[in-house]
Order: C-alpha cells, then sequence, then structure tokens
C-alpha cells in the first residue's frame, strides 16, 4: 500500500537507470507510483512508462513555470490524453509567485483553463503552489466541484485549512525530514482521510539521502517521520495514505 503520488518519472534525470529505480521502488515494498507530466513532452512520456508497467499511472498539464504555452491548442491536448484512464490526474498546475517564470496573468489563465477540464472530465488535480497562497485559495474555492491535491505542501495554514474545508487533499515530501521543516502543524492538522505520501522526485531527496537524487524507494522516510509526528506505527500510516491514494486518484485495486 506504500504509494509515491507524486514522481517526475519522465525526466531525464532518471535517463540512464530507470528500469532500477523501479526495481529498487517493488523492492522497498511501493504498490503503485504516480507519474508527473508536467509538460506536454513529459505528460506523453509518462503515458508511455505507464502503458508499459501497470504499477505506473500518469498526470497530465502545464506546470506554472511553462504557463506562458498554455493555448487553445494545449486544451485540445490535455482532453485527449485525459480519455486515457490511465492519465488519473491534471497537473501539476498551480501558481508560483517565488520565481515568476512565467507572467501572473498567464499562470492564472492555464491554472483555470485546467481546472475547468479537470472538473469536465472528472480528474483530480495536482496543485503546486508558492508564495501564491491566497490566490490559490481563491481559485479553488471558484471550483468547487474539483478535488485538489496540494502537492509538497510547504505553505502556510491558511491555504491548508481552505483546502481542508473543501475536502481536499495533502501530500507531503520528503520536506518534512529536513532540519528547517517547520509545519509539523500542517501534518498534524490534516485528517488522515486526507493525507498522501510523495517523492517528487528527482527533487527534495528525503533525509537521509539529502543532496542526492531522489526516487520513489525513498517516500518510505516520508512516512517513518509523518507516523511520528502523528504518533502512529508507519504500517498504519502507510495503509491510510495507501487507501487515499486509491481514492483520489481512483487507481483500481486489479493492477
Ligand atoms: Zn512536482
Amino acid at each position: 500500500m506504500l504509494i509515491d503520488t507524486h514522481c517526475h518519472l519522465a525526466d531525464p534525470a532518471y535517463e540512464p537507470d530507470r528500469q532500477q529505480v523501479l526495481d529498487r521502488a517493488w523492492a522497498a515494498g511501493l504498490s503503485r507510483v504516480v507519474v508527473i507530466g508536467e509538460s506536454p513532452t513529459r505528460a506523453e512520456s509518462a503515458l508511455e512508462l505507464a502503458r508499459s508497467e501497470p504499477r505506473l499511472v500518469a498526470t497530465a498539464g502545464i506546470h506554472p513555470h511553462d504557463a506562458r504555452d498554455w493555448s487553445a491548442s494545449s486544451e485540445t491536448w490535455l482532453r485527449g490524453m485525459l480519455r486515457d484512464p490511465r492519465v488519473v490526474a491534471v497537473g501539476e498546475t498551480g501558481l508560483d509567485f517565488h520565481y515568476d517564470h512565467s507572467p501572473r496573468p498567464a499562470q492564472r489563465q492555464a491554472f483555470e483553463s485546467q481546472l475547468a477540464i479537470a472538473a469536465d472530465t472528472g480528474r483530480p488535480v495536482v496543485i503546486h503552489a508558492r508564495e501564491a497562497d491566497e490566490e490559490v485559495a481563491a481559485i479553488l474555492a471558484n471550483h468547487p466541484a474539483v478535488t485538489a491535491i496540494l502537492h509538497s505542501f510547504s505553505s502556510g495554514m491558511g491555504l491548508l485549512r481552505a483546502g481542508l474545508v473543501h475536502r481536499h487533499y495533502v501530500s507531503f515530501s520528503g520536506m518534512v525530514t529536513f532540519k528547517n521543516w517547520r509545519l509539523d502543524e500542517a501534518i498534524r492538522e490534516t485528517p488522515l482521510d486526507r493525507l498522501l505520501l510523495e517523492t517528487d522526485g528527482p527533487y527534495l531527496a528525503p533525509v537521509p539521502h539529502r543532496g542526492q537524487r531522489n526516487e520513489p524507494a525513498f517516500v518510505a522516510h516520508v512516512a517513518a517521520r509523518l507516523a511520528a509526528v502523528r504518533g502512529i506505527s508507519v504500517d498504519e500510516l502507510i495503509a491510510v495514505t495507501g487507501r487515499n491514494a486509491k481514492q483520489v486518484f481512483s487507481l483500481l485495486t486489479s493492477h
């Protein structure tokens, strides 16, 4: 039931040894990995991976960094991708006002459009939020039909609470193992039935792998840290987050 709900496995960082990375994931007890497709090229590679390995599923979307690329043809493309049942979510999308790699109006437009497509197609949305808490909360509130996953959560408690009001999910990454992590309160305040685990590989490798390339097998360190904060056993934490991942991404048990 150990599931990494967010790994950029289509990233070139895994090109040399992707199969070994996957072998280590299965050996570490993972049952599924959600492969994030944050651009058309990556999403198509993610889907290809999901076609070749039944324990992988894909997402498709356009990252806020690349929001300037969003156009009418992106919409057609994304709707086409979502016809494949292996594409289980839209994203990652959202707002990043820290880097501002794309102009903010373009970020807003790409985010809103992807939320509308998610609502139409009944898929959840993987959300990237950085230094844009209030606006992300406000935009999500305008799309009440959409289920969101606040990914690699490191935002403020305001966004957490606004999300939980709408029964959104909160996914924690290796950041929870870092010395400068200050958000145990967010781990404690997220109801157990909304909690998810992720690596966000190849980035954010948890301690004791900090600074290395991250990979799905390392999600066990995130599970251990969340279990400690919640005061429950690691097995229970893995069971409950696994159920949540299956629920939100509609992962069939037969796979
Ligand atoms: Zn990501």
